[in-house]
């Protein structure tokens, strides 16, 4: 198949996920969702966050503007995080840790417009403070922000009342400068304890781990970390990776080539959608 054909029926695939919305083809989570009985959301899909025009939101109120989602109530206690998402086909969810990095993020956001894929990034607040345009390029290009504390400690040595601060400063950020609340954390270094489940579910947060590490801050060239993505690439994976943090020139570089991929091989890239069943 010719590149621009490519091209024209991953735009057909995305226009048709927006347009499909609840029913789309965006990853919805398993695990624990299924026998409990909640009400309905009062919000529609997330994933499909791409700014409504006015006539698309009178066409489909149930798409878009909700009232504000409750922070209690919907999102459970865990006991362990989520390691992947489920949904139609092959689908993937690539994640960027500890950015924004005004070096790194830019040439990702770049690579995800260029193949027109969403992602998720998991933010520190203290980044966010010195890069909020980063932050909205994001809201307006459609990817998920989550909450990666505010100074990506080692939450597990930290007392409640500071576990409290770090993830909800971050809370606050991001909902000022992406403009929604998270609806995703992950606790740095994969280091979750109760604690961090119980503010998380308080805060409105489904936690959110990996399943694919590309260990891509060891950096270990940019081939290997293509070859790590590619070798765990499954329906449902989680991937990991790092925009900030020291030098990711390589996942950069990675990001360029194993995205056409993926993509070339059948999966559909795209960010999870919470479910509240
Ligand atoms: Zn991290």
């Amino acid at each position: 198949m010719e590149k621009d054909q490519l091209l024209t029926r991953r735009r057909a695939l995305l226009t048709g996920a927006a347009a499909l919305g609840a029913a789309g083809v965006a990853a919805a989570l398993a695990p624990g969702t299924g026998n409990r009985a909640a009400p309905p959301p009062a919000a529609g899909p997330r994933a499909a966050r791409r700014p409504l025009k006015p006539s698309e939101y009178r066409l489909s109120p149930l798409t878009g503007y909700g009232p504000p989602r409750s922070a209690t109530g919907r999102t459970p206690v865990r006991g362990e995080p989520l390691l992947r998402v489920s949904g139609r086909g092959r689908t993937m969810v690539l994640t960027f840790d500890d950015g924004p990095d005004p070096r790194y993020t830019p040439h990702i956001l770049d690579t995800l417009a260029r193949y027109e894929v969403r992602a998720m990034f998991f933010v520190c607040g203290e980044m966010v403070t010195a890069n909020r345009d980063l932050l909205a390029r994001m809201a307006d290009e459609g990817h998920v922000v989550g909450n990666h504390t505010w100074t990506h400690p080692l939450l597990t040595r930290l007392s409640r009342r500071r576990i409290r601060t770090e993830m909800e400063r971050t809370c606050d950020i991001i909902e000022k400068t992406y403009g929604e609340r998270p609806e995703w954390f992950r606790a740095p270094y994969g280091a979750w304890n109760r604690a961090a489940f119980r503010l998380g579910a308080e805060l409105g947060m489904e936690p959110l781990a990996w399943t694919v590490d590309t260990l891509d801050w060891t950096t270990p060239g940019t081939a290997t970390i293509v070859d790590r993505v590619e070798d765990g690439a499954a329906p449902g994976v989680v991937v990991l990776s790092h925009d900030a943090g020291g030098d990711r020139s390589q996942s950069v570089r990675a990001l360029r080539r194993y995205l056409p991929e993926l993509l070339d091989s059948g999966y559909h890239v795209t960010v999870p959608r919470r479910q509240h069943l």
